[in-house]
C-alpha cells in the first residue's frame, strides 16, 4: 500500500481536484504529509471565559458568555452597521457588524444566552468587538473547549471557501486517518532525555491542543526535530569532507615573513593574529579547510584575507576572492592591489563587465599560473575560468551565496579541492551562523584596531535641520568630511531620486562655499568614479549619495555619517553605513534622521543604533525584529525555510539539537549502530523527498 502521507489532498472530503489545485498553487501543499505540516500560526483560546468587566483592548481574543440587547442598524452606505449591546452580570460592551447585517439580525435573538468571541478594541471610552463569532450557549460549547488553530491562507483561497476553519476540518480528517500511520522520527533515548512528547502526540497537539501546556510541548518537540535534522545534515557534511577530502599543505611562509617585515601597514590586532593562526593550522593540516570568518565592520577582515592568500601563493598556488557585487569586487581589488603590488604579485579583476579581449588574456595567465590572485564576482564560477592550481578561495558573502555556489568553487581543481575561507560582510547572529554555516568551522575577529573612538550616534527629526547644518559647518571647518546618505529602494526609484536631488540642492544652498559631491545609481560609472575619487582625495567635503557608498571606498578623514529617512533602512544596513566613518583617529558621528512619527519597530531600530556600536548585538536585535528571511535576502531563504522553528527565539533549542547531533555523529559517523537506525531512516527519507521536490518544481 502506498504511504498514507503521500496521498494527494484532492482525496480529502470537500477538497476535490479543483480546490486541490488551488491549494497546491497558493500554499504549496500537495499531499497529506504536506498538509499536516501546515501548522497553525496561532491558536485562539476557547478554554477560558472572561467576564465583560475583565476585558480590555490589549487582549488578543476573548470569549465571553452573556446576553444581547439593543440591536440597532445605523449609518448609510458603506458606513452602515449593526450594533448590539452584549452584557453579563459584570458589565456591557458593544458588538459591531459591517457586513451580513440581515443575516446576523435573523440569527441573534435578544434575551438568549450566547457565547461571543472576538478581538476587543477601544473607541473613546467604549469597548467594542467587530464581527464577533456568536454561538448559542450549550453544554457542549461550554465544556468541550480547546485551543482553536488559526491557519495562514491567501486572499485567493477565501472566495473558494477555503478558510482557516476549512483547513482545520481537513486537518481533523487527516489526523483521524493518520493514527496508525504516524511513525516516530526520533529515537526513544532522545525523546526521553529531552523530555519530548511523541511524534503522534505532537502532530495532534500542534493542531488541536487541549491546553497551553500541550501546545508548547508539541511546538518544542517539532522544533527540536526540525533543528536536529538540519544540524545533523550540516555536521555530517562537515565530517564527510574532513574524512574524504585531502587538503593541499601550505607551510612555506617565506613570502609571508617578507610581508610582515617590510610591508605590513599596521600592527595586527590580537584578534587578527589569533584568526590567522587558526587558519594557518588548517592550511598545513592536510585536510581541506572550510572556515567562516566573522568580524564587525572595520575589524580588518581584508588584511586577514590577504595574508591567507600570501600563505597559499607562497606555496606556489593561486588564490581567488569572490564578492557578491561588482562594486564590492572592485573595492576588494583596489584594496588588495595595494598590498599585492608591494609584493610584486600579479593580481587581476574579473567581473561581468570585463571585456572579451581582456578576459582572454586573463584566462591564459590564470591557466598557465602567471596570475597569482584573481578577484571578481560570480563570473569566477564560469566554466572557462580555469586555474593552474587554485589553493585558496576567499568568498566575501554579504549573506548572498548559498552552499551550492560555494561548492562550485571547489570544483575548480580536479585533483584536490582548494581551501575555502568565507567572510561575512557584517556579523550574523550565532543561531544563523550555526544554520547557514553549520558545516563550517568558525573564526571571529572580536576586536577593533586600536585608536578607534566609538562612533557617537544620535537620532534626530526633520525639525532639527538647522542644528544639524550648524554641526556640519563646524566639522567642515575642522577639516573633516561628511557623508549624507539617502535610501534608494527600487519600487519608488523616481521618488527617491527626487528626494536625493532636493537634499543635494538644499545642502548646496546652505553651504555655497563648500565643494560637494553627489553619487547615485543612475549616474554613468565614470562619473561616479570621478566624484568618488574627488571625495577620497579630499577635494570635496560633503558626499551626498545613495547607498552605493555602503560598500564604497575607505575615507579615514570622513567623520560624520548622516542618514536620511533612516527608518527605511534595516539595522544591519544602518550599521554597515555607520561603519564608513570612525576609520581615522578623530571622533566620529552618525546622525539618523527620521520622521517624527515612527512605528514601534522603527523606533527600536533607532534606539538600538544609538545604544550600541557592537555589530553582533545589532545583528541579534535585527533577527528578533525582522526574522531570518528578511535578514538574509531571498536567495538563501531555502536554507532558512523552517516549518516551525524560529532562529530568533529558539537559540537554546538549536544549541541543544546541535550538541546532540555532534555527539551522535562523533560516536557513530555512519549512523550504523542499531540505536541510530531511526535517525538514518529519517535522514534518508528526507533526502528522497528533496529529490521529489526538485522534480516537481
Ligand atoms: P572589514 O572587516 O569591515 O572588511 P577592513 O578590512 O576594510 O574591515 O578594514 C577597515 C580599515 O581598518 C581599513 O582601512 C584597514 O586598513 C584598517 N585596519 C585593518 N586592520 C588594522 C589594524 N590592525 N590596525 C589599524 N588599522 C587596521
Ligand atoms: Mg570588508
Amino acid at each position: 500500500m502506498a504511504n498514507f502521507f503521500d496521498t494527494s489532498i484532492e482525496f480529502l472530503k470537500g477538497v476535490g481536484p479543483q480546490r486541490a489545485a488551488l491549494i497546491q498553487k497558493e500554499l504549496g501543499l500537495f499531499t497529506f504529509g504536506d498538509f499536516i505540516q501546515h501548522y497553525p500560526f496561532r491558536h485562539e483560546d476557547r478554554t477560558q471565559f472572561f467576564k465583560v468587566a475583565e476585558i480590555n483592548e490589549t487582549m488578543p481574543y476573548v470569549q465571553m458568555k452573556g446576553r444581547i440587547s439593543h440591536r440597532e442598524v445605523i449609518g448609510e452606505g458603506f458606513k452602515k452597521r449593526l450594533t448590539a449591546k452584549f452584557a453579563d452580570e459584570t458589565g456591557e460592551l458593544e458588538l459591531v457588524w459591517f457586513q451580513g447585517i440581515q443575516w446576523v439580525l435573523d440569527k441573534i435573538k435578544p434575551g438568549v444566552e450566547y457565547i461571543a468571541f472576538g478581538k476587543p478594541n477601544r473607541y473613546g471610552n467604549k469597548l467594542s468587538i467587530a464581527h464577533p463569532e456568536i454561538e448559542l450557549l450549550s453544554t457542549k460549547s461550554e465544556k468541550g473547549g480547546f485551543l482553536h488553530p488559526v491557519y495562514s491562507i491567501t486572499e485567493k483561497l477565501r472566495p473558494r471557501h477555503i478558510d482557516s476553519k476549512f483547513i482545520s476540518k481537513c486537518q481533523q480528517e487527516i489526523l483521524r486517518g493518520a493514527q496508525t500511520h504516524i511513525r516516530e522520527t526520533l529515537p526513544a533515548s532522545i525523546v526521553s532525555e529531552q523530555k519530548l512528547i511523541t511524534k503522534k502526540e505532537a502532530l495532534l497537539h500542534i493542531h488541536f491542543p487541549q491546553n497551553q501546556e500541550w501546545l508548547i510541548a508539541a511546538q518544542t518537540r517539532l522544533k527540536f526535530e526540525e533543528l536536529f535534522y538540519i544540524q545533523l545534515r550540516l555536521i555530517k557534511m562537515k565530517l564527510v569532507r574532513q574524512e574524504k577530502f585531502r587538503g593541499q599543505i601550505f607551510n612555506d611562509t617565506s613570502i609571508l615573513t617578507q610581508f610582515y617585515n617590510e610591508h605590513l601597514p599596521f600592527p595586527l590586532t590580537e584578534a587578527q593574529k589569533r584568526v590567522i593562526r587558526e587558519i594557518y593550522l588548517d592550511l598545513k593540516s592536510g585536510k581541506q579547510m572550510n572556515r567562516l570568518l566573522q568580524g564587525d565592520v572595520g575589524s580588518g577582515k581584508t588584511i586577514v584575507g590577504f595574508i591567507c592568500m600570501l600563505i597559499c601563493v607562497g606555496s606556489r598556488t593561486q588564490a581567488a576572492l569572490m564578492a557578491p557585487t561588482e562594486i564590492l569586487a572592485q573595492q576588494h581589488y583596489a584594496n588588495l592591489k595595494k598590498y599585492a603590488d608591494k609584493m610584486n604579485l600579479s593580481i587581476a579583476l574579473l567581473t561581468g563587465s570585463t571585456k572579451k579581449a581582456q578576459r582572454k588574456i586573463l584566462h591564459e595567465a590564470l591557466q598557465n599560473g602567471e596570475l597569482k590572485i584573481l578577484v571578481g564576482t560570480h563570473a569566477l564560477l564560469e566554466e572557462e575560468v580555469k586555474f593552474h592550481k587554485l589553493g585558496l578561495a576567499v568568498i566575501d558573502e554579504q549573506h548572498r551565496f548559498g552552499v551550492a555556489q560555494r561548492s562550485k568553487l571547489w570544483q575548480k581543481n580536479a585533483d584536490v579541492y582548494p581551501h575555502v575561507l568565507v567572510m561575512t560582510a557584517t556579523p550574523i547572529p550565532r543561531t544563523l551562523a550555526m544554520t547557514l554555516y553549520g558545516d563550517l568551522e568558525i573564526s571571529v575577529i572580536d576586536e577593533l584596531p586600536k585608536g578607534r573612538k566609538p562612533i557617537i550616534t544620535t537620532h534626530r527629526y526633520d525639525s532639527h535641520r538647522l542644528m544639524i547644518n550648524g554641526f556640519i559647518k563646524k566639522q567642515v571647518e575642522e577639516g573633516r568630511q561628511i557623508y549624507i546618505v539617502y535610501p534608494l529602494i527600487e519600487e519608488s526609484e523616481k521618488l527617491d531620486l527626487k528626494h536625493l536631488m532636493d537634499g543635494y540642492e538644499s545642502i548646496s544652498r546652505a553651504f555655497p562655499d563648500v565643494p560637494i559631491s553627489i553619487v547615485h545609481g543612475k549616474m554613468k560609472p565614470q562619473a561616479k568614479d570621478y566624484e568618488m575619487a574627488r571625495f577620497v582625495k579630499g577635494e570635496t567635503k560633503i558626499m551626498v549619495a545613495t547607498t552605493v557608498i555602503e560598500v564604497g571606498v575607505d575615507v579615514p578623514n570622513a567623520s560624520v555619517m548622516i542618514i536620511e529617512s533612516a527608518e527605511r533602512f534595516g539595522l544591519s544596513q544602518l550599521h554597515q553605513l555607520r561603519g564608513r566613518v570612525g576609520r581615522g583617529a578623530d571622533q566620529s558621528y552618525c546622525i539618523l534622521i527620521t520622521d517624527f512619527k515612527l512605528g514601534a519597530e522603527s523606533k527600536e531600530r533607532m534606539q538600538t543604533m544609538v545604544r550600541t556600536n557592537n555589530g553582533f548585538e545589532i545583528a541579534e536585535t535585527d533577527l528578533k525584529l525582522r526574522g531570518p528571511g528578511d535578514l538574509m535576502g531571498t536567495q538563501q531563504s531555502g536554507a532558512l525555510d523552517l516549518l516551525i522553528a524560529d532562529l530568533g527565539k529558539d537559540g537554546h533549542l538549536l544549541q541543544q539539537a546541535r550538541d546532540i547531533a555532534i555527539s551522535i555523529l562523533n560516536s557513530d559517523p555512519e549512523l550504523s549502530k542499531p540505536e541510530n537506525r531511526m535517525i538514518k531512516a529519517q535522514v534518508e527519507s528526507v533526502k528522497k523527498a528533496a529529490v521529489n521536490w526538485s522534480r516537481i518544481s
